[in-house]
């Protein structure tokens, strides 16, 4: 039987992981393909627990399910620990251990929320698009690093940019394949104007397209690419690029969407296993309050059944009901607006699992 293993971690993650449990189990019923779920702790509740955010517990149930749904990590209690046992050191240690190289994330614009947008409507709206990042390798991995001090006395930071040709195929074979499940259009970012590395990356990207006739392949520079997210984001259907530039473009793309509180993030290893979880962190200052927007974790769930377990009819059906959540005018606090009806965090979520149940 396919299992996910469920880490709601800190802050906000529990109330957000229990409206996706709702809509997983929900999707369990009208389902003949059913995801048994198991729990785990992660982050600063692990270490609470166990004196260590991710305990071999942990690890151990990861390795040995199909996929893993997290709600989010850290919080201000534990941001005096020693960085090695801080709670990010959890979500790390996962990704690394369970070697998820690929990270997917789509920006996806709710027609119904394009007023929340720092862009103009009409530069926004139908946006929808995949940055596919680069997530274990690259200069955030690279060696050496460190500070040094020179022979004049005067310190000096230095970290490696590396790819080897295998790691950039490898990424490259899951963009080109998720371009051709969407638009069949995929721009591959770099800077190979100034940077060998990134000049390997582009040629390696390049000689992939033969085998995928149906994707049409373009490059940019990542100056340009920032710039042209924000002069008109709707020229991009997905984007592939390596670990530090996909960073910083995920986090600009996501920001065009107008609320941190509505989009999910895959990451995924060579055999499609996955760490599912959404895009924003614990929310330390809406803790407790049952006012957290659980979409993106719920809209997790829908690119869970998507990637690692080929339900994308049930993917579809999830995404349709937050829609229709959507268009009935409830809002949580993060994306209220003039005219809509606030709610809370579990009113969203048995709002969404009401709509599956009609559908
Ligand atoms: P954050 O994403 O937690 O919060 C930023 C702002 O967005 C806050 O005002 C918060 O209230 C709001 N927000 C976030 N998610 C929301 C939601 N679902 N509904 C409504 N509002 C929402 O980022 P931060 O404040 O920089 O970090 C808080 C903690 O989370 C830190 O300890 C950080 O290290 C951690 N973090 C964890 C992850 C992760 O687990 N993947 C990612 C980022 C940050």
């Amino acid at each position: 039987m396919s299992k996910v293993l469920v880490l709601p971690g800190d802050g906000i993650g529990p109330e957000i992981i229990a409206e996706a449990i709702k809509v997983l189990e929900t999707i369990n019923t009208l389902s003949d393909q059913s995801i048994a779920v198991d729990t785990g702790l992660v982050g600063g509740a692990a270490y609470d627990e166990h004196g260590h955010p991710l305990p071999q517990e942990t690890l151990a149930k990861a390795k040995d399910c199909d996929a893993v749904l997290l709600g989010a990590v850290g919080g201000r209690k534990w941001e005096s620990l020693d960085i090695a046992v801080r709670p990010e050191k959890g979500l790390l240690g996962l990704r690394a251990e369970l070697g998820l190289f690929a990270n997917l994330r789509p920006a996806l614009l709710y027609p119904q929320l394009a007023d929340a947008s720092s862009l103009k409507p009409e530069l926004v709206s139908g946006l929808d698009m995949m940055i596919v990042r680069e997530l274990t390798g690259g200069i955030y991995f690279g060696q050496p690093r460190g500070v040094r001090t020179l022979d004049n006395g005067e310190r000096e930071g230095f970290n490696t940019l590396v790819y080897s040709e295998s790691e950039i195929k490898r990424i490259g074979h899951i963009a080109f394949e998720t371009a051709q499940r969407r638009g069949g259009r995929l721009c591959s970012v770099d800077k190979a104007n100034v940077l060998e590395c990134t000049e390997l990356w582009r040629e390696v990207m390049a000689s992939l397209a033969s085998d995928y006739p149906d994707v049409s392949l373009s490059h940019m520079y990542v100056d340009n690419a920032a710039m042209q997210l924000v002069r008109e984001p709707k020229q991009f259907d997905v984007i592939v690029t390596t670990n530090m530039f996909g960073d910083i473009l995920s986090d600009c793309a996501a920001m065009l969407t107008g609320s941190i509180g509505m989009l999910p993030s895959a990451s995924l290893d060579a055999n499609g296993k996955g760490l599912y979880e959404p895009i924003h962190g614990s929310a330390p200052d809406i803790a407790g309050q049952n006012i957290a927007n659980p979409l993106a974790t719920i809209l997790s769930v829908a690119l869970m059944l998507r990637c690692t377990f080929g339900q994308a009819a049930a993917a579809d059906m999830i995404e349709r009901a937050i829609n229709a959540v959507l268009d009935d005018g409830l809002r949580t606090v993060d994306i209220m607006s003039a005219g809509m009806t606030q709610v809370s965090t579990s009113v969203m979520g048995d709002a969404v699992v009401a709509k599956l149940k009609a559908a």
